[in-house]
């Protein structure tokens, strides 16, 4: 019934709105649909089921199966794929497929939070289709069949991506990390993540050039630091050499400690991002968000870049999901990747220019 629903809408559809349907064929399609469900999957596997995993996952597997049969660009309405949802979901069956609105505002709803998550696991699409060789990427795409804005269609779309080796002189770079890191013996290998809008009301990536006098945005602060440093140590031994009473000389003392160690809590993270090309993103970036980011500073093409990122890996030992946070006991002063499950024993080492990592036997 989906199947024969679906394929009628399709071509007029999408000529209709104009989309490039030449980009792709069905046998890409495929393989890329392969892709998200797999994901999706691994997503439901370190997370937890959430709704908007299973109509992902839900989608992928529809548009593989319709792939298959040479459709290179299936949509589908809400039905087949509420039935499919039911199917990867069977503790919420009912709830995905009873005939009442309820049932239609969960679809609905895992739709829109599907959307809202969607473009900061790009990256960790983006990653995996190159691992696979597949030289396309799906992106969610729906539209409305008729005037009624119940009868939506939704699928995927295909964009073309260069896989390693078709790309240009620039970014070879690159290309010998990934080659480094396919050839390397790593124990783990992490996958990227945006945080899309790290601050609250504002909906933009974070995302802060450094290219040439703009690196002054950064250096600022620092030079700012440093010689409010000085000058508090300069008025610390005026105070201590003059007259006044033991009394006022500890009340400044404390007030210049006290400003002294704010400022060094707010100007410290700058300085180690500097220094180290990466760290914990601020907690005041990280309101929106329930995960662990870290801030990098990394070239993107011809610009160098500030991105706010979360890695996450699977954990090889116990399938657990591993985040990257600040290393402990011998391992201060790193960033490690621990296992939600045992954060103590499960702990990776962590590269983000290669995104791998060995595990740590303390
Ligand atoms: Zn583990």
């Amino acid at each position: 019934m989906l199947a024969g629903g679906a394929r009628k809408y399709t071509a007029a559809k999408r000529s209709e709105c104009g989309t490039d349907m030449e980009v792709t064929d069905s046998e890409l399609f495929l393989r890329a649909a392969l892709v998200i469900d797999q994901a999706a999957q691994g997503l439901v596997d370190s997370r937890g089921r959430e709704d908007w995993m299973t109509l992902l996952q839900a989608l992928a597997q529809l548009s593989a199966a319709q792939a298959q049969d040479g459709d290179p660009a299936p949509l589908f309405a809400p039905e087949p794929l509420r039935e499919k949802c039911a199917e990867l979901d069977p503790r919420d069956k009912l709830y995905w497929l009873t005939e009442e609105d309820s049932s239609r505002k969960k679809f609905s709803k895992a739709w829109d939070a599907l959307k809202e998550v969607v473009p900061r696991l790009e990256a960790n699409f983006l990653q995996r289709s190159q691992k696979a060789r597949v030289a396309a990427r799906l992106e969610l795409f729906d539209i409305q069949k008729d005037l009624d804005k119940r009868a939506k269609l939704y699928g995927f779309r295909a964009i073309p991506i260069e896989l390693p080796e078709d790309i240009g002189p620039q970014q070879r770079e690159v290309v010998i990390a990934e080659e480094r890191r396919n050839s390397s013996n790593a124990d783990i290998e992490y996958l990227e993540e945006m945080e899309v809008y790290p601050i609250p009301g504002v909906r933009r990536a974070l995302r802060i050039n450094l290219e040439g006098w703009r690196s002054i945005f950064m250096l600022t602060p620092l030079l700012l630091a440093l010689v409010g440093g000085g000058f508090a140590i300069w008025l610390l031994i005026q105070f201590w050499m003059s007259q006044l009473p033991m009394r006022t000389i500890f009340q400044w003392t404390v007030l210049i400690a006290m400003v002294g160690g704010m400022v060094t809590w707010w100007v410290w993270p700058l300085y180690r991002l500097i220094d180290q090309k990466i760290v914990m993103a601020p907690a005041i970036l990280q309101m929106t968000s329930r995960f662990y980011h870290v801030l990098v500073i990394r070239r993107e093409g011809e610009k160098k870049v500030v991105r706010m990122l979360r890695f996450a890996a699977t954990c090889p030992l116990c399938g657990g999901e591993v985040e990257v946070q600040e290393g402990r006991r011998t391992l201060r002063g790193r960033y490690v990747g621990a296992c939600g499950r045992n954060p103590v024993e499960h702990v990776f080492s962590f590269d983000h220019v290669l995104r791998t990592g060995l595990r740590v036997v303390q």
